[in-house]
């Protein structure tokens, strides 16, 4: 495929050109992204510019995390890109896990800066420097704020969306009085991530506490939710910190409580990222392109007036105009492709490989009947091909209850995948010739952090969580080390 051409309709391999997701997984993802229009590359490594198709995405998943931080009492802000060097020198286990990924900024006007400036990789570090000057008393609690911003991290793996070196994220940013407060914020904010997952991107998610090891650099406990890509990788796919007072400490933010002693406020941050849209892409998209969950997708319906010649085509376009105006007075996101230098197959496989849930094909003989056709997403070929009435009101009842089901489908599909994916295992040699499958592995764990290392070069998979939802039958021997363990832990290759 050249640069910039659009697939044809034509069969290479895949459809359309998309390599096969069987053949080569990596490949199959990077078709996705470029024929669904969502990213391309930027100049410098790492780096991608999302297309408006993908940008949709990303304000989908803004407007509903927005919404749900603001009912929860957190307000928006702003903190500068640019941040002192030795603030992030500042607190000693946050230094060390950011110092390799840092892009420093060391001139500005032409001039050698007398400090050198981080761009901000995430933002503990100017947030604390600014809290623990708006923090003075019991009073200024809780504090709780979000930034919707980009961060850059020198990441030497990229891949569009799923790991690039420049993102976009929220980050939330919150100070409380007391531990209890912090760990539920934690345990909340990890809570809608869930939400979000499920409900709009219809990808479900293991929640649990990340290890020692695998923690964010500067906490106390890390939350985080696992998706299974359909290559059965897991995809950490937003993270809750609770912070404790280690920030609070390096930056002496402080607050006099109810019996005036000074006191560290204790803290939480929570991000979910681009690398969201790169989880809906893994998860549900097959050899025909993206497919989105109704709830994302930025068109949910499209419809493709087929003219013959000859025919009453002013009969066909006005059919169309008719119902797509319904359904879009109805609230469905609605678009009509009638561009007649395509061919009606053309169209179907562009919207297709752009991931639209719906279709409507409406031609002359439909318009005679009263009839059109609806094709879903989800199910390809004649199966997920229906007649429906043209009555505008059971047009739009029959659309609804449509989009309702493929996003349900979609959900139970990939949960139906991933619990085919887990093996429950007791001993390092089940979790090893699970690890080779490509599945997940859970199983009873009390190890240690040289333990984890150990699986991780052995087998590459990396522990991705200690599940809140615990199995019964606990404790039992650990699968490493044979010693009592009251909790399992999934093991998994990741991205
Ligand atoms: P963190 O602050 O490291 O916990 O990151 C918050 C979330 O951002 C993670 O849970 C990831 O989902 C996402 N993320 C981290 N690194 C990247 C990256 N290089 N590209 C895209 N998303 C990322």
């Amino acid at each position: 495929q050249e640069k910039g051409q659009q697939p044809q309709g034509k069969q290479v391999g895949g459809k359309a050109g998309v390599t096969p997701k069987s053949e080569d997984f990596s490949r199959w993802f990077l078709d996705v992204v470029k024929f669904g229009e969502l990213a391309d590359y930027g100049p410098v490594r790492g780096t991608m510019v999302i297309r408006p198709w993908g940008y949709a995405l990303w304000e989908a998943l803004q407007q509903y995390l927005d919404q749900r931080f603001k009912e929860t009492g957190h307000s928006n802000a702003y903190f500068p890109m640019l941040i002192p060097r030795s603030f992030v020198d500042k607190e000693a286990s946050h230094v060390e896990g950011f110092a390799p990924e840092l892009a420093i900024v060391t001139q500005g006007g032409g001039k050698e800066l007398e400090e050198p400036l981080v761009i901000r990789p995430t933002s503990e570090t100017i947030v604390n420097h600014m809290f623990s000057q708006w923090i003075q008393g019991y009073r200024d609690l809780p504090l709780m704020l979000n930034q919707w911003a980009n961060v850059v991290r020198w990441e030497l793996r990229t891949r569009p969306f799923l790991r690039t070196s420049e993102f976009l994220w929220q980050e939330g940013h919150c100070a409380f009085a007391t531990a209890e407060e912090a760990e539920q914020e934690a345990r909340n904010m990890l809570g809608i991530y869930c939400d979000f997952s499920t409900q709009m991107a219809a990808i479900p998610v293991v929640a649990g506490r990340k290890s020692a090891a695998e923690s964010f650099a500067g906490a106390v406990s890390t939350y985080t939710i696992e998706a299974m890509m359909s290559d059965r990788r897991a995809l950490q796919a937003g993270t809750s910190h609770n912070l404790g007072q280690n920030f609070a400490k390096a930056f002496d933010t402080t607050f006099l409580n109810q019996n005036g002693e000074r006191q560290y406020v204790h803290q939480v941050s929570f991000g979910m990222s681009t690398r969201m849209i790169g989880g809906v892409i893994g998860v549900h998209g097959d050899d025909n392109g993206l497919q989105l969950p109704p709830q994302m997708a930025p068109v949910q319906i499209i419809f493709i007036p087929i003219l013959k010649k000859g025919s009453d085509e002013a009969a066909v376009i006005g059919a169309v105009d008719r119902l797509a105006a319904a359904a879009k007075a109805a609230g469905i996101r609605t678009k009509v492709d009638a561009d007649q230098s395509k061919s009606p197959g053309f169209r179907f496989n562009y919207w297709e490989l752009k991931g639209v849930p719906l279709r409507v094909e409406l031609g002359p003989r439909d318009v005679e009947q009263g009839l059109c056709i609806l094709a879903r997403r989800d199910r390809p070929g004649k199966e997920g091909k229906n007649s429906i009435s043209m009555d505008e009101k059971a047009f739009v009842r029959d659309v609804q209850q449509a989009l309702q089901d493929v996003q349900a489908c979609m959900y139970e599909a990939a949960l139906a995948f991933r619990e085919a994916n887990v093996v429950d295992v007791d001993s390092y040699d089940q979790l090893q010739s699970t690890i080779a499958d490509g599945k997940w592995a859970r199983g009873p764990w009390a190890g240690s952090s040289t333990d984890e290392k150990q699986i991780k070069d052995t087998t590459s998979a990396t522990l991705r969580c200690i599940p809140f939802e615990q199995p019964e039958g606990l404790p039992r021997p650990c699968l490493l080390t044979g010693t009592s363990a009251s909790e399992v832990a999934i093991f998994a290759k990741a991205y």
